[in-house]
């Protein structure tokens, strides 16, 4: 009896070895080290972050934009055009020009903006309707991301806003209700209208280093987040289609906040 316990402790220990064993060999060890968000913000917290690295934008300021939406899927396609995964969204690429940032000095160009619902950082213990990731890159550059973060919020039916324009009837809600269905292309849209309104001394933000929330969780990301004062809006039937994509999940395409531990950081703009 004894002998066959321990060979059954050492089988289970070995197989515990060949599972971390697997896991670290198909992680990066970023994704170790950087699966750090989201976070819940909590402005008390705050520390000054007027040292923090200085971000401008240059994004044309016109109704002039095509944006390619589409359905953003995890799994090998096209077995799971209609299995809904949490870390999936509907993302739009500006495909007429470059949009653009600058953050300590260096470039970083707007790669896609998409969006999760509910919110995925918590801000002073309330989740808004919707996130926008506006995901900026610079394979070269540390961070490599800057992801600034815009919340959308519905103010009822009136309006029409570019994000009304970008998130309405996105291909995955028209029927058959199919992520694999072709892209589409949203006319005439402002991508300065992707920012908050106000961009100027008075607007303030609250920066953190973080990681993806989605796989594989790379960083750093330096998260730069509007206050949702600051937020856009879209109109309520639109946010109640985008947030119905993921209605059979319990959070949405929305990652839970982490809890790790991190210096968030108030800064006036720049
Ligand atoms: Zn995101």
């Amino acid at each position: 009896m004894h002998s066959r316990l321990t060979r059954l402790s050492r089988s289970a220990a070995v197989i515990l070895l060949l599972i971390a064993g697997s896991v670290y060999a198909g992680s990066s060890a970023n994704a170790f080290m950087y699966a750090s968000s989201p976070v819940a913000i909590v402005t008390a917290n705050a520390v000054n972050g007027n040292a923090q690295p200085a971000i401008t934008y240059s994004y044309v300021n016109a109704a002039t934009e095509t944006v390619r939406m589409s359905y953003h899927s995890k799994g090998a396609l096209p077995a799971s055009c209609s299995t809904r995964d949490a870390e999936e969204d509907m993302r739009g690429e500006v495909t007429t020009s470059t949009q653009s940032i600058t953050y300590g000095g260096t470039t970083y160009n707007l790669n896609n903006v998409h969006f999760h619902a509910p919110a995925e950082h918590s801000f002073n213990g309330t989740y808004e309707p919707i996130e926008a990731h506006l995901v900026h890159i610079n394979n070269s550059a540390t961070p490599k991301y800057v992801v600034i973060v815009v919340y959308i919020y519905s103010t009822g039916a009136g309006g029409w806003t570019d994000y009304d324009k970008i998130i309405s009837d996105p291909p995955v809600v028209t029927p058959p209700l199919n992520e694999c269905q072709p892209a589409e292309d949203r006319l005439d849209v402002n991508p300065r209208n992707l920012l908050p309104v106000d961009i100027s001394a008075s607007a303030v933000t609250y920066r953190y280093e973080g990681s993806l929330t989605t796989s594989p969780y790379s960083g750093p990301v330096a998260f730069v987040i509007f206050p949702p004062s600051a937020g856009r809006t879209i109109q309520s039937g639109y946010r109640d289609d985008y947030i119905g994509i993921w209605s059979g999940l319990a959070n949405g395409n929305a990652k839970p906040v982490t809890g790790a531990a991190h210096t968030l950081y108030k800064k006036p703009w720049p």
